[in-house]
């Protein structure tokens, strides 16, 4: 039986990742519909103290790292004052935030006042009509002066979130490492995910991780960096001597780091997900509004802890429950089936479009 926050597969799950509401200011084309989001109802979503009583029991249990994030968490309203009563909790030691920065000229100093350290800011593009384009919504100053709000506020580190779209701003690779080399700014460069709209996106704008370090490298070389706070799964890189910031690479597809996965995530309605791509996912609502106790709760906590699968199956187009399919096989070779023609548990055809629709990241919380 597990006792504490380690899963079947040995790894300590010591990272919680709080999504706050599903609501959002943006519309990314790869992340959320333009219209006709059916938002989840008021009472479905956890009250700021149902989700610190969570974070406490979940400290009991080894949870130290806790990131907030939606949808867009900077739109609900009390997120500063329960930043403030997630930095009471001992034994927290890291709070951090996913934001796509609209908000932050505005918030971040007040964010930093309240316990807040450090920031990831979501910016796909360095051109205003580009990020209308994937956002379509007109903010790029917003989202750009909100990025010097955070340094200006103290947050550090602060991590540019950028998702690589080929065709759309893979000529920008450069441009944003440009920035490290004279900001105190770490950017990441993300791996497309085919969860949510990006499921209908056109599998050819998927661009790894290798190539855009190969057409970074020909300009200045990658470098081994200073350690970078809150590492987790990006590989991070000094682009040529001197250069004040970091690039980074989070290549969850095409080199997937499920072997050192560290997390469970919490939705705005309460359900505990052990994976992003798959089911399983556990209710931790209803005990809590049903009058559970403290050890009911780490009950629940620890048995989602126990579901986490191995890894997931992204890589080969999988999700959900043809995912848990492939999961449940012992040899799990699934790419390695495919590629040979060899009949698998997966074999009943990528995901279908009802479940990729399904998996949306902004209700998952990204
Ligand atoms: N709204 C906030 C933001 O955009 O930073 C927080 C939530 S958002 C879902 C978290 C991160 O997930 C963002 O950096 C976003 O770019 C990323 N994301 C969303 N859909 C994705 C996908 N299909 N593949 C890869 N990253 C994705
Ligand atoms: Fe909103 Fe973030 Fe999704 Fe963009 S990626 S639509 S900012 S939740």
């Amino acid at each position: 039986m597990i006792t504490d926050c380690v899963d079947g597969f040995g790894r300590k799950i010591n990272y919680l990742r709080v999504s706050i509401t599903d609501r959002c200011n943006l519309r990314c084309v790869y992340c959320m519909p333009e219209e006709g989001v059916v938002w989840l109802p008021h009472d479905d979503i956890l009250r700021y103290e149902e989700i610190e009583r969570i974070v406490r029991v979940g400290v009991g249990l080894g949870i130290d790292r806790v990131r907030v994030t939606g949808g867009e968490p900077l739109v609900r309203r009390g997120v500063v004052e329960f930043i403030g009563r997630l930095a009471a909790i001992q034994g927290l030691q890291d709070i951090s935030l996913t934001t796509n920065g609209v908000n932050l000229p505005e918030m971040a100093g007040a964010l930093a006042s309240a316990g807040l350290r450090r920031v990831n800011i979501s910016l796909d593009t360095l051109q205003p009509e580009r990020f209308a384009q994937v956002s379509r919504v007109d903010a790029h100053a917003k989202v750009l002066a909100g990025v010097e709000a955070a340094l200006a506020a103290g947050l550090h580190p602060v991590k540019l979130n950028v998702v690589v779209l080929r065709g759309f701003n893979d000529d920008e690779v450069a441009d944003f490492a440009a920035l490290t080399l004279t900001r105190p700014v770490h950017v990441r460069f993300i791996e497309l995910m085919p969860l949510g709209e990006s499921g209908k996106i056109e599998e050819d704008r998927f661009v790894a991780s290798a190539e855009i370090k190969a057409r970074l490298e020909r300009v200045r070389p990658l470098l081994a960096p200073p350690p970078v706070p809150g590492q987790g799964p990006a590989e991070y890189f000094q682009w040529g001597e001197g250069a004040v910031g970091t690039v980074g690479f989070i290549s969850a597809i095409s080199e997937h780091f499920c072997a050192s996965c560290n997390r469970l995530r919490l939705t705005a309605d309460g359900r505990l997900h052990p994976c992003l791509a798959m089911d399983r996912t556990v209710d931790i609502r209803t005990a809590l509004r049903g009058g559970a106790d403290d050890r009911e709760v780490a009950g629940i906590i620890l048995e989602a802890v126990g579901r986490k699968p191995r890894r997931h199956y992204m890589s080969a187009g999988l999700t959900g429950a043809v995912a848990e399919a492939a999961a449940a096989d012992p040899a799990g070779d699934v790419e390695g089936d495919a590629a040979r023609g060899v009949d698998s548990p997966a074999d009943d055809g990528p995901a279908d479009h009802e479940e990729i629709k399904r998996r949306r990241m902004f209700r998952i919380g990204g």
